[in-house]
C-alpha cells in the first residue's frame, strides 16, 4: 500500500509514520515528490490497523497498489524518474534523449578508444562496451574482464563520458561496480534474482534488459527486485524478444515502450542492435524508439565490424552512426524531445 502525505506535513510527520510501519514489520520506502511526500509499506497489512495510520497527523490518504510490482509502479511514483550518471548525464529527464554507443565487446585499447571517440564526436553521451560477454558457446570469446573495465576506465578519462557494462555473475558485482558508471543487467540474467539484489544493494544506476523470453509484467517484477533493495536508478531497455519470427535475430516490442511508460516511472530505452541483429536495420528502429517514446537508445557501433569479436552483424560502422544521429535529432525534433 501507499501512504499519501498531506502537502503540508512535517518531516517529524513523516518519520512518525514510517517509524510506525517499520515497527510493524513493514519494509518503508519513500518518494518525496515536487508536490507530496508518498510511503510506500510493503508487507503484510493484516499485522496493521490501517485507522491507526490513517489517524495520524500529516496523513492524507492510504491507497492499496494492486499490481504484484509496488515501488515499480506509476501508483506509487506519479512523476518520472530521473536516473543520474557521473558527470551530469541523466536519463528520463524530460525532453532530452540518451544516446549509450559502442561496440559489443571490449577487444582492446586501441580498438575500444577508436570507437569511444568516433561516438563522442557523433554526439552519444554514454559509452557501452563488454568486459564479461554471455556468449551462447563456451568457446566463443568471453570478454577481457577487469582488463576490459581499465580499457572503458581510459576511454572515459579521454573522452568524458561514463560507461555502462555488464555485470553477470554476483561475485563480480563489487569489482565492475567500482570502475562502471552504470550496471547493465543483460537479457540472459533478467530474471538472477540474486544478482538482482546484488545490484540493488550497490548505489550505481541500473540498466535492466528485458529477457527474451520474458512479458512486461515479469520485467517489471525484475525492476522490483533492484529497488526493494533500495536502489531506484534503474534504466528499462526493450532489447527485443523471441517470436514466431525468425528472420530477424529477435523481434523489437515497439508496443513495451509506451506500456512501461503507462505502467511506471522509470525511463526506457531502445535497443536496436540486439532488437535486429542486422545493421541496415538498426536505423529504422531506432527512429521507431525515440517515435514510440523511448528516453534513450542503446547501439553498437564498431570502427571495423567485419573483424569484430562479437555481434559484427549489428554493429554500425562509426560513418552510418553520424549519419544516424542526424536522423535521429530530426524525429526527436518531431515528437517535442531533442538528442
Ligand atoms: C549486449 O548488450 O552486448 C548484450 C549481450 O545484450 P543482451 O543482454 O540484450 O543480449
Ligand atoms: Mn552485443
Amino acid at each position: 500500500m501507499i501512504i499519501i502525505m498531506r502537502p503540508d506535513a512535517t518531516a517529524d510527520q513523516i518519520e512518525h509514520v514510517t517509524d510506525k510501519l517499520k515497527k510493524s514489520g513493514f519494509g518503508v520506502h519513500l518518494s518525496q515528490g515536487a508536490e507530496r511526500t508518498v510511503i510506500g509499506a510493503i508487507g503484510d497489512k493484516s499485522a496493521i490497523q490501517l485507522e491507526t495510520i490513517q489517524m495520524l497527523p500529516g496523513v492524507s490518504e492510504i491507497v492499496p497498489i494492486r499490481k504484484p510490482y509496488k515501488l515499480v509502479s506509476r501508483e506509487f511514483r506519479k512523476e518520472d524518474t530521473v536516473v543520474q550518471l557521473a558527470g551530469g548525464v541523466r536519463i528520463g529527464a524530460g525532453q532530452k534523449i540518451a544516446i549509450m554507443a559502442g561496440p559489443c565487446s571490449v577487444e582492446g585499447e586501441k580498438q575500444f578508444l577508436e570507437a569511444a571517440i568516433a561516438v563522442k564526436q557523433a554526439g552519444a553521451g554514454i559509452l557501452r562496451g563488454g568486459a564479461f560477454k554471455p556468449r551462447t558457446s563456451p568457446y566463443a570469446f568471453q570478454g577481457l574482464g577487469e582488463k576490459g573495465l581499465q580499457i572503458m576506465a581510459e576511454a572515459r578519462r579521454q573522452t568524458g563520458l561514463p560507461f555502462v557494462t555488464e555485470v553477470m555473475d554476483t561475485r563480480d558485482v563489487e569489482l565492475v561496480a567500482k570502475y562502471a558508471d552504470m550496471l547493465q543487467i543483460g537479457a540472459r540474467n533478467m530474471a538472477n534474482f540474486n544478482l538482482l539484489r546484488e545490484v540493488g544493494k550497490t548505489k550505481k544506476p541500473i540498466l535492466l534488459k528485458r529477457g527474451p523470453g520474458s512479458t512486461v509484467q515479469e520485467w517489471l517484477m525484475s525492476a522490483e527486485y533492484v529497488l526493494s533493495e533500495g536502489n531506484n536508478q534503474v534504466v528499462l531497455c526493450e532489447r527485443g524478444i523471441r517470436t514466431f519470427e525468425t528472420i530477424t535475430r529477435n523481434t523489437i516490442d515497439i508496443n513495451a515502450v509506451p506500456v512501461v511508460k503507462k505502467l511506471t516511472h522509470l525511463p526506457v530505452i531502445v535497443d536496436p542492435s540486439h532488437g535486429t541483429g542486422e545493421w541496415d536495420l538498426v536505423p529504422a528502429i531506432a527512429r521507431a524508439g525515440i517515435a514510440a517514446g523511448a528516453d534513450g537508445l542503446m547501439i553498437e557501433v564498431h570502427p571495423k565490424p567485419d573483424e569484430a569479436m562479437s555481434d559484427g552483424a549489428q554493429s554500425l560502422k562509426p560513418d552510418t552512426f553520424v549519419k544516424l544521429m542526424g536522423e535521429l535529432k530530426l524525429v526527436a525534433q518531431a515528437v517535442g524531445r531533442q538528442l
